[in-house]
This record gives C-alpha cells, sequence and structure tokens, in this order.
C-alpha cells in the first residue's frame, strides 16, 4: 500500500498523521508526506526566508526520522495557498505521479485558510484524476484513491471518525518527528499559546521534550484524566483515544481497545475512491 500525506504546512501531517506513517512504515508499505506551502508565516522573530529555510531543515529530519519522502512546495508561501486552476492541475499531476492508495489530507472546514484550500485543491483534483482530458501531460490514474480526512476539533459539522488507529506502538516515534519541527513546537506554537516563557532551555534536551509531552501516561492513566490535563502534545494524542473510545472497542475488541493510550483517527472524504464497510475495517489495521 502506498499512503500520500498531504499538509498545508509541514507540522501538520507530524501532527495528525505520524503515527500512522511509522506504523505503516513498520508493516512494510510506502509513506509520502507534501506540505503544500513552505512553511513561511510560522516565526514571530524569523524573516520568511530564514524560516522557510530552518524548516526544511526540519522536515529533512523527520524524513530521517521515519524513513519517507518528504516534499514541500518551496514556491508557495505560507498563508498564501489557493485553491486555483493552476494549483489544481498541479495537486492532479503530483497525485497522478506518486499513484498512491490512500490519500490523507484535511478537512474542508477548518480555522486555518492554508488547511481549508489544501483540502479543497485534493477535493476539486480527486476526480479529476482519472480524467484523461485533464493533464493528458501525466497518465491518468485508472482508479481513484480512497481520500481520507484527519481529525479535528471542529463541530459545524462534527468530525466524524470512520477509521480509527491504535498508534500505541509507534508514539514515541510520532512524538520525536513532532519533536523535530522544534521552530514550532518550541518557539512558535508555544508563543501563540503564551507559553514561550515555560519552554526549558535547549541545553536539557530532558526537560524539554518532557514539557513536550506534557504528562507521562501510563497503562493506568483514565480517560478523565487525559481529558483534564492542560496540555502537551502526549496529551493531545492520548486525547484522540479517549474521544473514540467506543470506535477503538468496536475496532480492536473489549480488551485491546480499552487499553489503547494514542490514536489518530480519519473520516472517509466520499468524493475519494468507494471503500466498503469490510475494507474500512481492514484499512490500517495491524495486529500487535
Ligand atoms: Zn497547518
Amino acid at each position: 500500500m502506498k499512503v500520500l500525506m498531504i499538509g498545508a504546512h509541514q507540522d501538520d501531517i507530524e501532527l495528525r498523521c505520524g503515527g500512522l506513517a511509522a506504523l505503516l512504515k513498520k508493516n512494510g508499505h510506502e509513506v509520502q508526506f507534501l506540505s503544500v506551502s513552505n512553511g513561511s508565516g510560522g516565526h514571530h522573530r524569523l524573516s520568511r526566508p530564514e524560516i522557510q529555510a530552518r524548516r526544511a531543515a526540519e522536515s529533512a529530519k523527520v524524513a530521517e526520522l521515519l524513513g519517507i519522502r518528504y516534499d514541500v512546495w518551496s514556491d508557495v508561501e505560507d498563508c498564501e495557498i489557493q485553491a486555483t486552476l493552476e494549483m489544481r492541475r498541479r495537486m492532479t499531476r503530483y497525485i497522478r505521479e506518486a499513484a498512491p492508495d490512500v490519500i490523507i489530507t484535511h478537512r474542508t472546514n477548518d480555522y486555518h485558510t492554508d488547511h481549508r484550500n489544501t483540502g479543497m485543491i485534493v477535493q476539486d483534483a480527486s476526480y479529476l484524476l482519472i480524467v484523461p482530458n485533464e493533464c493528458p501531460d501525466v497518465p491518468a490514474l485508472l482508479k481513484t484513491p480512497v481520500i481520507l480526512h484527519s481529525e479535528d476539533a471542529f463541530t459545524n459539522p462534527p468530525f466524524k471518525a470512520s477509521v480509527v488507529v491504535d498508534i500505541d506502538e509507534t508514539i514515541d516515534q510520532k512524538l520525536k518527528a513532532v519533536e523535530a519541527n522544534v521552530s514550532q513546537v518550541y518557539e512558535w506554537l508555544a508563543f501563540t499559546n503564551g507559553e514561550e516563557q515555560d519552554v526549558p532551555p535547549e541545553s536539557d534536551p530532558e526537560a524539554r521534550y518532557k514539557w513536550l509531552c506534557g504528562m507521562e501516561i501510563t497503562k493506568d492513566t483514565t480517560d478523565d484524566e487525559i481529558r483534564a490535563a492542560k496540555r502537551g502534545y502526549a496529551v493531545r494524542f492520548a486525547r484522540t483515544a479517549a474521544r473514540f473510545r467506543e470506535e477503538l472497542i468496536e475496532r480492536y475488541g473489549e480488551e485491546r481497545g480499552a487499553k489503547v493510550r494514542f490514536a489518530e483517527a480519519f473520516a472517509v472524504c466520499e468524493y475519494g475512491g468507494r471503500l466498503t464497510e469490510e475494507q474500512k475495517k481492514q484499512l490500517f489495521f495491524f495486529e500487535k
């Protein structure tokens, strides 16, 4: 299986699909990341060229950590992604060349214009992937890939999970991939969350990583404790398991489903390839 994960910005993919990416790789599948923009908007002190260069290096590190191909459209400025005909055709060609079985991207209702437009561009390209007269320079696909939307917290309309994946086995890799986005998790996002002053110094990497995780989550941590926890990325990924506990139990059975600590959730996009209920159950299902 080949899975193409498309985010508007570099950290989006690691945050939403990093555990699944590592899990797929572990099970012998192919994973490719695409960041539609160059990330040049993501800093409060650095100029666009400065932060773009830093993030390019961070993405290279993520590619190495996860063993994946990581593409960045370096000519598309952060905060300037638009769902134009030109971008649709560029995406159509890109997806045809990648020829994935599954694509994962943003929903089209989201707080960030870049996320919305990325979701829209993929959605607009989805049917055209099989239309030979559209972008005839790249052979059309014979079959539309399955398209999934990654989890978000927006409620109007609400995100409805179709596939919830146990990522306990790869949570450390996911957290390391998230951490590799140093300019974001320890600087820009910390700044926007009003937490920059709390970030431990670079000279103490252990304290930094602990701060990043927010809380130590063990097999005995309850869903209520997770819900009550204030911050941290381990907490965030555990919250997905707590949020979709019923779905996890349905998918993995009472015993395993109740014990899953960390999860990622995806919703099937109805404009992508068809997926039967049986196929949905099998998608990204890995025995432990
Ligand atoms: Zn983003």
